[in-house]
């Protein structure tokens, strides 16, 4: 329902992308939800840090006071309109990869996520939740160990371009990977997605209000495109690879 997502300085892992998830996420709760979740990434850490609740953002903010979360250099964050699964703190986003080292949220509905789930299990792949995301979440985590296998390092915007062919229906994503703890990626269809222009660090959401309060520069992605943002450069491919030049900026406009 609610995306949000930040990429920081790779040298200095602090609060803040913590911070711009939750309140881009209290920005965001005027669409309504039922889950709220994060997942972050710093440097030398071997999984992707996920906390996630049921209910009122609230809940997830008072988890984190209890038990703080690390320190990161990237974020992502989701607030969930539940369509397949119920609203559970194990279906809320972010779903994570076999490994824990690949965490990804979710907007919207993947419709071959059936057969997806059935092709993963019969490949041994267990799921703990309901929901569609956590297909996409398995499958962008082996198509990762794919492309390790091929090119001996991963490539997590490269991965995200292959799955976004596989899925059908409709979706924005965003993922994180904690072997590439400097950037956050994503690809939409049919579902919108916003970069936020920043200095030394930049910003995603599912629309400007989720970063408005950091910067007024914005880029939109457009259909069957992907993002890679990192805290000084955002690069825009379709969903084959090809460059999309100087995709247009814009200033927003907010009273
Ligand atoms: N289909 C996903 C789910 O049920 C995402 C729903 C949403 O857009 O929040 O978890």
């Amino acid at each position: 329902c609610g995306i949000v997502g930040y990429a920081g300085n790779l040298e200095t892992a602090c609060d803040k992308p913590l911070e711009v998830c939750l309140q881009g996420l209290a920005r965001l709760e005027y669409r309504g939800y039922d889950s709220a979740g994060v997942a972050l990434t710093a440097p030398g850490m071997d999984h992707v840090e996920v906390r996630k609740k049921a209910g009122r953002l609230a809940n997830l903010t008072e988890d984190i006071e209890r038990r703080p979360m690390p320190q990161a250099t990237v974020a992502i964050g989701h607030t969930r309109w539940a369509t397949n699964g119920v609203p559970s703190d194990v279906n809320a986003h972010p779903h994570t990869s076999r490994d824990g080292k690949v965490a990804i949220i979710h907007n919207g509905i993947i419709e071959n996520a059936s057969q997806l789930r059935l092709d993963l299990q019969s490949e041994g792949y267990r799921f703990a939740s309901k929901t569609d995301t956590e297909v996409a979440a398995k499958l962008l985590g082996k198509i990762v160990d794919a492309i390790i296998a091929e090119e001996g390092a991963p490539d997590l915007f490269k991965a995200m371009r292959r799955m976004a062919r596989m899925l059908e229906g409709a979706f924005t994503i965003l993922a994180t990977d904690c072997r590439q703890p400097g950037i956050v990626v994503g690809a939409r269809h049919d579902s919108p997605l916003v970069v936020g222009l920043g200095e030394g660090e930049n910003f995603l959401g599912s629309d400007v209000a989720a970063f408005v309060a950091y910067t007024k520069r914005a880029l939109e992605v457009g259909q069957d495109q992907c993002v890679c943002v990192s805290a000084d450069a955002v690069v825009v491919n379709d969903f084959y690879g090809n460059v999309i030049e100087d995709p247009s900026t814009y200033t927003v406009d907010w009273d």
